[in-house]
């Protein structure tokens, strides 16, 4: 197992490196094949050894080589947050389905996607949410925990539900109080988890988004009619479920002996 946690940390950390590509170019229109990496404010084109995971990054003091403007430290935090996250995939999934590993993976790679573009620009991009949801249809097969029928059903309940609040809060409000793109995205991830994680998951996003708002609200003054993102929450909802779902399901319904 030691070989396969080193290249999965070596493989995640390389597959940040794109992720930081992906969050940067998606939301901007730009090709992720073409033009090279450079730097936004002087042009530089990075060289290979500008492109190391980290380490650049470290070395170059969080700067560009040739102007010295300032990289934002969230390009080394997606790089090692994605090795962390699919060394936990590989540590949780691995022995019981290399399938189910690599599903989880990929997943938790394109919620890194989702949570940042949408921080920054409120908008939940369809090729995300189809990858989640291909990826929610193998999980329907090959998920060691969760039946397929439970997958079917989390989708349907949660894509229900959150189509339902959807129209209500147009209905009521008389505005969107959730953009389409988490109703979509709240389907597929239904797919994905099961009803049972899925369940988790939205308490889990709900909790943290409440909190996060109250805050927010508090310190910056009372200004409520500023909208703020909820697929930041609901991404790191589902990926604390996917990752650690079944452990606390397991857990809850052991205190009632079931
Ligand atoms: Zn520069």
């Amino acid at each position: 197992m030691t070989c396969v946690y080193v290249l999965t940390g070596i493989l995640g950390l390389c597959v940040g490196s794109f992720l930081n590509v992906v969050i940067y170019r998606v939301p901007i229109g730009m090709s992720l094949a073409k033009p090279d990496s450079h730097c936004p404010k002087c042009g530089y084109k990075l060289r290979w050894y500008d492109n190391i995971p980290v380490l650049s990054y470290l070395i170059l003091g969080a700067k560009c080589r040739s102007c010295r403007a300032r990289i934002s430290p969230r390009y080394m935090l997606v790089e090692i947050l994605n090795a962390l996250l699919w060394l936990l995939c590989a540590y949780l999934f691995w022995q019981r389905s290399i399938v189910y590993a690599a599903i989880s993976m990929i997943v938790l790679s394109t919620l890194i996607c989702i949570f940042f573009i949408d921080l920054a620009h409120m908008l939940i991009f369809d090729r995300f949410t189809l990858t989640v949801l291909v990826m929610g249809l193998c999980a329907t097969f090959f998920d060691p925990s969760t039946k397929g029928y439970e997958h079917l059903i989390g989708a349907l309940a949660a894509g229900g539900l959150f189509l339902a609040i959807y129209y209500i809060a147009i209905w009521v409000l008389d505005k969107e109080g959730l953009g389409f793109g988490d109703v979509k995205l709240a389907f597929a991830a239904g797919l994905l988890l099961g009803w049972k994680k899925m369940l988790f998951a939205l308490l889990l996003a709900s909790v943290a988004a409440s909190i996060v708002l109250l805050i927010l609200r508090k310190r910056r003054g009372d200004d409520t009619d500023k909208e703020y993102p909820f697929g930041p929450f609901l991404a790191g909802g589902f990926a604390l479920s996917l990752l650690f779902g079944d452990t606390v399901i397991r857990f809850y319904l052991s205190m009632f002996s079931l």
